[in-house]
């Protein structure tokens, strides 16, 4: 459980706007459902804009009432849908987004997605003084700032019962699977999914890939009569094809592997608890920073806190991989 802040409201807001925006993930439904549940509890009208940053501005936004956000609780997707709009990184574009929000009387609008997402909260926040706050919304957990994202753990969770079905597999058939999870520029969804699947390898951005040093740890396996079935996560990294490309280099060593892409699988699905608890603590937040008259900031989670960070160093930093998490799904393994 997460402890959650306790502000002073300094702000009267007639009414908000809430979106998602980049790839969907597992959480955004109850994170909307909290945001439009807090704020009308609060006396404040609040505005679902379709299609994130697409339908802000167009002006594409309806009023939600108690009923407009029923049942969506266990739903993955977003009831708001999801889109990505290039003609937001245009300031003249992002100016008229704003004018749309003042003319429609909002005083605050609530940004849920990843790193591209909160960069443009960041930059409308900045730029129109409008109060934006962001909830890190993503299925990578590579949001600086927080412990955990919306969607993270619905995602390492969807991706575990694969490989625990995959690992009979390659038990019945003695085979060696490379099972591929989403993860372009981090590796934090294959480390989570190795260390809980037991996995005999992980490969993750930032390192490089040593084809004849996994020849030689998969020969000392067998050496050491592990048997010659196996799973190795790879983090697909920045361009498709990463591991039907290391199948051929393992090939070429003599090493047969099958491969096994997860995919959107990954990205869809009902939220765990987890999720859905994460969500409703960090929506409910983001209208009390709001009310305390907060702005240009991501709500998120430290230490089991729910806590505040900067937009701007949200999206100006990077969080790092503890390379002992990756090392441990490694000797964990002998
Ligand atoms: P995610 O939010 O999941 O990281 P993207 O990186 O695709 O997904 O970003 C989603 C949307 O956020 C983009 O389509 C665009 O509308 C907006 N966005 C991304 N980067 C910027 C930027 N540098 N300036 C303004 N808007 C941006």
């Amino acid at each position: 459980m997460y402890s959650l802040p306790k502000l002073t409201r300094d702000v009267s807001l007639n009414a908000i706007a809430v979106l998602t925006s980049g790839g969907d993930a597992p959480g955004m439904n109850p994170a909307i459902r909290s945001v439009a549940r807090a704020a009308l509890n609060a006396g404040i009208e609040v505005y679902g804009v379709q299609r994130g940053y697409s339908g802000l501005i167009i002006g594409d936004m309806a009023l939600l009432d108690s009923a407009s956000v029923s049942n969506i609780v266990q739903r993955g997707g977003t009831m708001l849908k999801s889109d990505r709009c290039d003609a937001f990184r245009d300031p003249a574009v992002r100016k008229q987004a704003a004018a749309i929000l003042r003319e429609r009387g909002v005083d605050g609008l609530v940004v849920i997605g990843g790193d591209g997402s909160l960069t443009g909260a960041h930059l409308l926040a900045e730029e129109s003084g409008l109060a934006v706050v962001g909830l890190p919304g993503t299925i990578d957990n590579d949001i600086f700032g927080t412990d955990d994202t919306i969607g993270f753990d619905t995602a390492v969770t969807t991706a575990l019962e694969a490989i625990d079905k995959i690992r009979d597999t390659a038990l019945s058939h003695e085979q060696l699977f490379l099972v591929e999870v989403m993860g372009r520029n981090s590796g934090f969804i294959a480390t989570q999914v190795g260390l809980a699947g037991g996995a005999e390898m992980i490969l993750v951005p930032g390192y490089e890939i040593q084809v004849e040093s996994i020849c030689f740890q998969l020969a000392a396996d067998r050496a050491a009569g592990k048997g010659s079935s196996g799973i190795i996560v790879v983090a697909e990294g920045p361009t498709p094809g990463l591991t039907y490309r290391l199948a051929e280099r393992l090939r070429s060593h003599d090493q047969t592997a099958k491969v096994c892409i997860l995919g959107h699988i990954q990205r869809g699905g009902s939220p765990t608890g987890h999720d859905r608890v994460l969500a409703s603590c960090l929506g409910f937040s983001a209208v009390e920073y709001l009310r305390a008259g907060y702005s240009d900031i991501m709500i998120g989670v430290q230490n089991g806190q729910i806590c505040q960070v900067p937009l701007e160093d949200v999206v100006n930093r990077s969080k790092p991989l503890d390379p002992a998490l990756v090392d441990l799904v490694h000797l964990l393994h002998r």
